[in-house]
């Protein structure tokens, strides 16, 4: 399986809007990996003679993440919650799967789906749009071609409510959480000897209560991740105080911030 990251910024983007700190203008240098774009990743998996491609989460940049990465195939959309940084990228996926006549399913626990329904009216009354967003209310667990995808409630803070997901692959468990101030016991326990955790951690260290908070940061990341000790883990949803170079000089091996455009495979 490949797993590739679209993008890896919270949902203010590096370069933020108006920032001129270090991060920010280092990432108007070429190439830089501080330059992030919002959070989504896409599954590839399956045998080659029926390669499947799943996108978690659409990102406001989604058509130039998209482009630029040449992801021009796709089966699914898996959604997490309905915050913007996860969700704009709808209206030009939805467009281009209409014009090119391809019907979209898009899987996400009913309370999800009634957000983006909110957002996006015309997904469900214009006829030219339902012909197309096959929307998939996904309680326990869903099937999406050999990939059990079961999704996590998690505590978004701030943010309210947000889902993780497992996603179980053969003997392969991944395990994506993008937004999660606070892990309950039972995430915990599906963190726990993961293949690979996908986390969001917009801070180093964020020092202020946490009430006014949605996202955890690396330092908590880092004690869920030695209590859980997955094979692998790969940080995300990165905010601009974030430089890639000084974070990773910090991290144990087996421990990595993601980047945009980055490509990991897990062998299935
Ligand atoms: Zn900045
Ligand atoms: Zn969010």
């Amino acid at each position: 399986m490949q797993i590739l990251f679209l993008g890896c910024s919270d949902e203010h983007g590096v370069p933020r809007l108006g920032c001129r700190c270090p991060v920010c203008s280092s990432a108007l240098v070429p190439g830089s990996r501080n330059n992030r774009t919002g959070p989504a990743m896409a599954l590839r998996y399956g045998p080659s003679y029926a390669d499947r491609v799943v996108l978690i989460d659409a990102a406001p940049e989604f058509r130039l993440q998209a482009t630029r990465l040449g992801l021009d195939q796709l089966d699914a959309v898996l959604l997490t919650h309905a915050h913007d940084a996860h969700i704009l990228g709808l209206s030009a996926l939805v467009t281009a799967r209409r014009e090119a006549g391809l019907p979209l399913p898009v899987y996400a626990p009913a309370q999800v789906l009634d957000n983006v329904r909110e957002r996006f009216g015309h997904f469900w009354t214009d006829k030219t749009y339902r012909r197309v967003v096959q929307p998939r209310p996904i309680e326990e667990a869903a099937d999406l071609w050999g990939l059990e995808v079961k999704p996590l409630r998690v505590d978004h803070g701030l943010g309210g409510t947000a889902y993780g997901y497992q996603l179980s692959f053969g003997s392969r468990r991944l395990v994506y959480i993008s937004d999660m101030l606070r892990a309950t016991a039972e995430v915990r326990q599906v963190l726990t000897g993961a293949d690979l955790l996908v986390l969001g951690t917009s801070h180093y260290y964020e020092g202020i209560e946490l009430w006014k908070r949605s996202v955890m940061d690396i330092t908590t990341a880092l004690e869920l991740i030695r209590e859980a000790a997955p094979a692998q883990a790969i940080l995300t949803h990165l905010s601009h105080t974030v430089d890639y170079d000084v974070v990773s000089d910090k991290l144990s091996p087996g421990i990595s911030l993601a980047y945009d455009g980055l490509s990991v495979e897990v062998q299935e």
